[in-house]
């Protein structure tokens, strides 16, 4: 018989307590008379009865009938130390043991081939997932897309609420996270992968009570629900990172850069910070695919990415726009637009250094053939001055790329004003 037993109890209701409780991982009903067992023991399908002797002379009929009825269901009769004699007797009727009262869950056991309690892997009335329980890892897995971190912060609570934990560590392949007071582990789980430890759960006291014997076996369950979820949102991360990144270069894409603007815009309308964009092109990129292959115009696409990527900061955001286009967008959260303040000249300063890092450069691709050095002509936009949505700021610093180009290029151009000037506000 296996933790879901289930028995029926003919007798009083006070002995199916008795049972209940002392095996409180078997559905215990309870029929009250003999007859009425009998009854049920055909219509529903028992794993064991518990007969009390107190029915006297029908208890034996009902043993024999149960006995028809139900061949390989086991037969327990429970009685007084004073009826055991009884007790013998309905052995020789069809019942297959007798426990004395009050029933010890030792005996019951015993008498119905359960599992002792202490052994079973599972007991299911502490290691099933509530609902809640599994609505709350529904919104985890929903927001895998947030990555291993956030993953992990969100799977801390979780444990923490499905143990009723005053506190939850959680450490996986160097992250940490933990919800609520975690300072004092009482329990520890250690997170395995592939046969190696990657990790470790650790729960603080029970906020009520103390925890279940079975706690080790369930929170190691949740230790696994740990790695395979973490694994999974790493998984997400990765491919999300490729749908970013330009093949060629290795720098950001145009659809990393306009997630990001539209991000960053939103945000420079609440918070005021400055925020420019610059778009620029490498000048008659032609004639180097032309002279020196399309395979050297390639590297020196990849090259200009690495000149872009040393002469950036840490904030901006360097993507490949597409061809031989490239866009950066500067912001700075430090320093908080003023009413009244001009146009940022960081930026401008900024733009015009990596011109000249270009400039200057030995593109030693391009080798003899090199019809001359490499230069570029860029647009400028800010936000607010040259547009308040992404699409005006694309469309400005596009048109300041053009007026670089119609002007003789190898120049950084600032977009001219909208027609929406900025309030003294922004
Ligand atoms: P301009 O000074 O006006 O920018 O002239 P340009 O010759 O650079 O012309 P334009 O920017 O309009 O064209 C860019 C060229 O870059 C067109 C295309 O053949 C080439 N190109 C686009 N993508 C790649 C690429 O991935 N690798 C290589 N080698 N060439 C590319
Ligand atoms: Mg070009």
């Amino acid at each position: 018989m296996g933790a879901q037993t289930r028995l029926l109890v003919i007798g009083p209701s006070a002995l199916r307590e008795a049972v209940a409780r002392a095996l409180p991982n078997c559905d215990v009903a309870l029929a009250e008379h003999a007859l009425a067992g009998v009854w049920r023991t055909g219509q529903e399908t028992f794993d064991g009865v518990c007969l009390s002797l107190s029915h006297g002379q029908k208890t034996f009929r009902a043993i024999r009938s149960l006995r028809e009825i139900r061949p390989n269901a086991r037969i327990v009769v429970a009685c007084g130390a004073a009826d055991e004699p009884a007790a013998r007797h309905a052995l020789s009727q069809g019942a297959d043991e007798y426990v004395l009262e009050p029933v010890q869950r030792e005996d019951l056991e015993r008498a119905f081939h359960l599992p002792p309690l202490h052994r079973l892997a599972m007991p299911p009335d502490t290691s099933r997932p509530t609902l809640r329980e599994v609505v709350q890892l529904s919104g985890v897995l929903k927001q895998l897309g947030d990555g291993p971190a956030a993953t992990l912060e969100r799977l801390a609570e979780l444990v923490r609420q499905a143990f009723g934990a005053a506190g939850v560590a959680v450490q996986l392949d160097g992250l940490t996270a933990s919800a609520g007071d975690a300072t004092t582990p009482v329990l520890e789980e250690i997170v395995v992968r592939q046969d190696k430890p990657v990790g470790r759960v650790a729960l603080a006291r029970k906020e009520e009570g103390t925890y279940a014997a079975s706690v080790g076996t369930r929170l190691a369950e949740y230790a696994r629900l740990i790695e395979v979820t973490v694994a999974q949102a790493r998984e997400q991360a990765r491919w999300r990172d490729l749908a970013w990144t330009d093949d060629l270069s290795g720098l950001r894409n145009r659809r990393y850069f306009e997630k990001v603007l539209a991000e960053l815009v939103a945000r420079a309308s609440r918070q005021r910070l400055h925020l420019t964009i610059l778009l620029f092109d490498i000048d008659d990129f032609k004639t180097y695919n032309d002279r020196c292959g399309h395979e050297t115009g390639d590297e020196l696409i990849r090259e200009v990415a690495r000149l872009l990527t040393l002469c950036s900061r840490d904030n901006d955001v360097v993507a490949r726009y597409g061809g031989d286009e490239f866009g950066v967008i500067l912001w700075d959260a430090e320093k908080p637009r003023v009413p009244g303040s001009q146009h940022p000249k960081e930026p401008i300063a900024l733009a015009e250094r990596f011109r000249g890092a270009i400039g200057e450069h030995d593109f030693k691709c391009l080798g003899a053939d090199s019809p001359g050095p490499v230069t570029i002509s860029g647009g400028l936009a800010a936000f607010p001055w040259n547009g308040k949505t992404p699409q005006e700021l694309l469309a400005a610093a596009d048109e300041a790329l053009l007026a670089a180009k119609r002007s003789g290029k190898n120049r950084i151009q600032l977009a001219e004003n909208t027609g929406t000037p900025p309030q003294s506000s922004d």
